[in-house]
């Protein structure tokens, strides 16, 4: 039987050191929001989320930096997306499973 993978240590975990695995997934803009509305979309059940490049990547991350280009107004679901909580882990798990199955 496989073992499953040992939790990442918490002080391995940091944005800084991140590809930014969480700026692909899709983030709702909700109505407090304050986002450009160049970079809102409309999804398929007419929701408001960050509009993301054809790659996958939220058009608001700069691709070279790995930041974000509107920190200062990104939506709240970005602000509560907790470094070293459970989805960030989830993420980067699934994250280096994609890189190992490439490598
Ligand atoms: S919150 Fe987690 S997944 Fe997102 S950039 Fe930070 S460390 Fe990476
Ligand atoms: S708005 Fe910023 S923090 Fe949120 S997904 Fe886009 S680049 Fe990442």
């Amino acid at each position: 039987m496989p073992h499953a993978a040992a939790p990442e240590d918490s002080a391995a975990i940091h944005c800084s050191r991140c590809q930014a695995c969480c700026c692909q997934l899709t983030v709702l803009v909700m109505a407090d929001d304050d986002v450009p509305e160049s970079l809102i979309a409309i999804d398929a059940h007419g929701m408001e989320v960050m509009r993301r490049l054809d790659d996958g990547w939220c058009v608001a991350l700069d691709r070279d930096s790995l930041r974000c280009t509107i920190h200062a107004h990104r939506p709240q679901a970005c602000r509560e997306f907790a470094m070293g909580g459970s989805d960030c882990r989830a993420e980067r798990a699934s994250w280096r499973r994609i890189a190992a199955s490439l490598a």
